[in-house]
């Protein structure tokens, strides 16, 4: 007997009774150990999960994925790591340390502990530390309650010490190549964070629509009476930096007189835009004179004045560079194209506070004004500005600019404006010292190896070539990362002013006397070997701050003593590092890549990683590529899956204020993490996914509770039956099988396992799922609707009915085995039940013998065909307005020609007939089934009609009363029915009827079943 099945199942709560089983009684221990002596390996590495927040329904996508394969190829047999990640340092982790202690800046965090800096430091860094340890946890809890089988007691932190120390030795590799220099650039930088936003940082996420108050400015020209250059910018906080303005010498400029009687130079093509003023509502009327026209080059070489010209910064740098301070420059069309969109094609260029503007300057050897600390005050020797934040009070400008009666005019700008991912202030650009890996440096390293080891190729050809090595999926993720990589800058892997990260271990020789040089440690053994002093406050210590920065080393070039920096390294590194970090024995200890590098070998490059790609083409993807082309010049992995967004079901992002966000843990209590991860795993990686209750109301319904309901049949049947499963080992019941049907099920499911087999091993999910779907569905609405009449009281035949039996069982073994990596705990539920074994996890991947010809195409297509008549039977008696319960002597029915049906045996042709009702098919007008026609008279048919409307109602009675399929009945019927009365008893398990003189449609309101004694 199996346990029987229950209709109304609380699936979370079953759910949950698994996971307690499942840890408690070491499923999961066994599961890991599972092939750890096999000889295949399936390497599979993950992306660490910021350990820094609780989990959110759109980490459970990927997490589905990382489970799903690891599951997938533990049933073939494959050896794993299973090996989860959390990621650790950063300012991810610092911000919200910082919102929890309320403190606002800095200074701040140095005063954690009064008066004393490097305490307060040591005790921030370990309150990031506790809170890395706090939702680490809770992420664990998170992923194990959606089923996710890893080696939860060995997840890799990247704030540990092998993670740090390999980021030292390929940094250390970067400068044995002469790739890291310490550069002059202007940065985006957050004011709030005080640090500098890298590149890879700046997503288009991050970028908001804002609404600043631009402002066209007058410049008066030097020499030149009552004549004004006309620059217009979205900035004004800049203003105090501008060296000079920049126009495109090819276009015409005209000189434009207005209605004060002033005279402005401006872009030609613009003048209209410029000089529109309000007459009426709706209605703009020029109100200017042109002058002249002229190029821009003769515009170049003017020298204006600037309305800050008196600040002590700006009028030190005019007198030290009187030729270029405040000039006309032709603009170079690569490095700050003009546009005449917009503005007045005269371009205010402040070369200490924007990206083209800093590039220009450099190409033209022009002077530099910095106006703000690293927290947007503008600095001390800015006159009246000094100490004013230049983004909180933009005003302070614009007043300033209006009582010295140079604004022409103002307007409100939307435009989209870059944002600090982490605590979404407003960006600004900032000339900084940071510290750089060259994608474009030939290599210095020649050594023996070299060649293999990429001769002396840039890092940006390198990466290039080991890029297209990899197998990505979807396929456009290759070009999205060769744009990537083919664009990007040099990689800014410092964080200055910012605590929690890795100690980038650069150690310069600056202040008195100091050289200038610098070098790189590439191991603790290393730096042990260096170090003059500090050794000992640091011994004991993670190699983070304030502890690392006690140790001082000597100067190799000059003797001083030298300290590391004081900035830490892009959170980047930490993830990018993982392949060569992480891969240990029993994932601990010393990594393999520096204790053993041939059994490091056996697991690198990882086989598959899978990651949502937004983002990771910038991020991850990169710095792993970036990461193994410097130390080994080879792919990290083989093979990646991206995937998308997963957005509310209302289509916008998940925002707690839209009421469209759902937690993972209520989404998993209320969804049930088995349909969460079908819906992920159904769905197209390379789209957007929407996700909600609906949604998941639509595929509990149209998949799941499918599933279910034919597994409960199976069990309530057989256990009537008293069917005994012939064997333990779940092969299949061929050769016995007589019925048509169960030579078609089994041949499609052999189809099924072998295609979703296919599809997961090229990575496919979703199509290994719709497959199985289909099955399901299949399995539902045609195998058992088909055989409904060979169970139970319905059927005499003992070998049919067994047979049906075993192929069922067979089938839904099986499938419980190759859907447990979509969803494992209806998988666990049903496998356990059925085969009395220990679990499912625990089983092998089905075993389809190809030689036994269980797969039949011609069988299939035959049904095929068969359930296309039926189909166009249906939408006959549609159309006729006859109901299938009605039986009918003869069905004329339509099908596509292009279908062959000659060719059906009679076996089909009379499934086809069942399902239809009817006594004989004619199809297309010429083919007849059965040949020899039917004979019936109206009466008959009349009689089978209401025989069958009869035994629909009694049972449907039977149901409402809550009866067993096994309990018996007493019963009235009319007496018309008095000569199938035996069959009808069998039929509903009555033990008496009687019978009344009633029409069936009185019996119809008024008759009884009545429980039987
Ligand atoms: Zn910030
Ligand atoms: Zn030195």
């Amino acid at each position: 007997m199996f346990k029987s099945v229950n209709s109304n199942e609380n699936f979370p709560e079953m759910e949950k009774k698994w996971l307690k089983h499942w840890y408690e009684k070491g499923i999961v221990k066994k599961y890991l150990q599972k092939n750890s002596k096999s000889t295949k390996y399936f390497s599979f590495l993950d992306g660490p999960i910021t350990a820094n927040n609780p989990m959110g329904v759109h980490h459970a996508w990927g997490r589905t994925y990382k489970d799903l394969w690891p599951r997938f190829y533990n049933l073939l047999g494959y050896r794993q790591r299973f090996q989860n990640g959390f990621d650790c340092q950063g300012l991810w982790v610092e911000v919200e340390v910082e919102k929890e202690l309320n403190l606002r800046t800095k200074k701040d965090i140095e005063n954690l502990v009064p008066g004393d800096p490097k305490a307060s430091i040591a005790k921030f860094v370990q309150l990031c530390k506790d809170r890395i340890s706090k939702f680490s946890k809770i992420q664990t809890e998170q992923s194990k309650r959606l089923g996710y089988f890893a080696d939860w007691e060995h997840s890799y932190f990247t704030m540990s010490d092998e993670n740090n120390y390999m980021i030292w030795n390929f940094l250390k590799k970067c400068y044995d190549h002469g790739w890291i220099y310490k550069g002059r650039e202007s940065v985006p930088w957050c004011p709030r964070c005080e640090t500098a936003i890298s590149q890879h940082e700046m997503l288009t996420e991050d970028y908001k629509e804002i609404v600043h108050e631009s402002v066209y400015l007058e410049l008066p020209i030097v020499g030149r009476k009552n004549e004004y250059l006309l620059v217009w910018t979205t900035t004004p906080w800049t203003i105090p930096a501008n060296i000079c303005v920049a126009v495109n010498k090819d276009f015409d400029y005209s000189l434009v007189e207005g209605t004060s009687g002033e005279l402005f130079w401006v872009a030609k093509d613009l003048v209209e835009e410029v000089f529109k003023v309000k007459v009426g509502v709706g209605h703009d009327r020029p109100v200017h004179k042109v002058i002249k026209t002229v190029k821009g080059k003769e515009l170049v070489g003017l020298h204006y004045q600037g309305p800050f010209d008196d600040l002590p910064a700006v009028s030190e740098v005019a007198k030290n560079y009187p030729e270029k301070f405040h000039t006309v420059i032709a603009t170079d069309d690569l490095i700050l194209p003009i546009s005449v969109t917009e503005g007045t094609g005269m371009i205010h260029t402040a070369v200490s506070a924007g990206v083209e503007d800093f590039k220009l300057g450099k190409k033209y050897g022009l002077p530099m004004i910095p106006v703000i600390a690293d927290n947007a005050d503008y600095l001390p020797s800015l006159g009246f500005l000094s100490g004013k934040n230049a983004k909180k009070h933009p005003e302070i400008i614009l007043d300033y600019l209006r009582e010295k009666d140079v604004v022409f005019k103002t307007h409100h700008y939307k435009h989209r404006y870059p944002a600090c991912w982490r605590c979404k202030s407003e960006l600004v650009w900032k000339v900084e010292d940071e510290w750089y890996v060259a994608m474009d440096k030939k290599s210095k390293k020649l050594g023996v190896r070299s060649e293999e080891l990429g001769g002396n190729k840039t890092l940006r050809e390198r990466m290039i070539e080991v890029a297209k090595k990899i197998k990505w999926m979807p396929e456009f993720g290759l070009d999205r990362e060769l744009d990537w990589l083919k664009n990007m800058h040099d990689w800014l892997i410092s964080k200055k002013n910012r605590y929690w990260g890795l100690a980038l271990p650069i150690y310069e020789c600056r202040g008195d006397g100091g050289c200038g040089g610098f070098e790189v440690i590439g191991s603790k053994t290393e730096l042990k070997k260096r170090v003059i002093s500090g050794w000992q406050a640091f011994e004991g210590n993670s190699p983070h701050k304030p502890f690392v920065d006690e140790v001082k080393i000597k100067c190799s070039n000059c003797g001083k003593p030298v300290s590391r920096i004081n900035d830490v390294g892009n959170p980047w590194l930490d993830a990018g590092i993982v392949a060569y970090s992480t891969i240990a024995e029993n994932n601990q200890g010393e990594p393999l890549y520096t204790k053993n590098k041939k059994e490091w070998k056996k697991w690198f490059p990882a086989d598959f990683i899978t990651e949502s790609f937004p983002g990771q083409f910038k991020n991850w993807f990169y710095v792993l590529i970036a990461m193994s082309t410097v130390l080994e010049n080879e792919p990290p992995f083989k093979q990646v899956l991206g995937f998308g967004t997963l957005l509310g079901e209302d289509g916008r992002p998940m925002h707690k204020s839209w009421g469209n966000a759902i937690e993972f843990n209520e989404g998993a209590d209320k969804i049930g993490v088995d349909v969460m991860r079908w819906m992920y795993s159904r769905q197209n990686p390379a789209d957007n996914m929407l996700f909600g209750y609906k949604k998941a109301d639509e595929v509990r319904r149209q998949f799941y509770l499918m599933l279910w309901n034919i597994y409960k049949f199976f069990v309530e049947y057989a256990n009537l039956d008293n069917f005994k499963a012939r064997s333990q080992n779940f092969l299949a019941p061929v050769g016995t099988l007589k019925n048509v049907l169960d030579r078609w099920i089994l041949s499609r499911f052999t189809g099924l396992v072998i295609s979703v087999e296919k599809n997961l091993k090229e990575f496919s999910a979703k199509d290994a799922a719709l497959e199985i779907e289909k099955f399901v569905s299949d399995l539902s609405t045609w195998y058992i609707r088909r055989s409904r009449d060979r169970v139970w009281v319905n059927s005499d035949n003992k070998v049919d009915k067994n047979n049906f039996y075993e192929t069922l069982y067979y089938v839904l073994v099986n499938l419980s085995i190759i859907i447990s990596p979509f969803t494992p705990f209806v998988a666990e539920e049903i496998y356990t039940n059925l085969t009395g074994k220990e679990s499912v996890n625990l089983e092998d991947w089905p075993l389809i013998d190809q030689k036994s010809k269980i797969k039949d195409q011609k069988l299939e297509q035959e049904m095929n065909i068969a359930r296309k008549v039926v189909e166009a039977g249906q939408a006959e008696r549609k159309i006729l307005g006859v109901k299938i319960r009605i039986p009918l002597a003869q069905l004329m029915v339509k099908v596509d020609s292009t279908v062959s049906i000659k060719s059906l045996p009679d076996e089909i042709w009379d499934i086809v007939l069942k399902e239809l009702n009817v006594k004989n098919l004619v199809i297309n007008g010429k083919l007849n089934y059965p040949k020899k026609k039917v004979k019936v008279t109206e009466e008959q048919l009349e009689k089978e009609g209401k025989l069958r409307e009869l035994i629909r109602q009694i049972q449907s009675e039977r149901k409402l009363k809550g009866l067993k399929p096994d309990d018996f009945i007493n019963l009235t019927v009319p007496k018309e029915f008095e000569k199938e009365k035996d069959w009808i008893a069998k039929r509903v398990l009555a033990k008496k009827i009687s019978l009344a003189d009633i029409s069936l449609l009185r019996w119809f309101a008024t008759q009884r079943v009545v429980k039987a004694a």
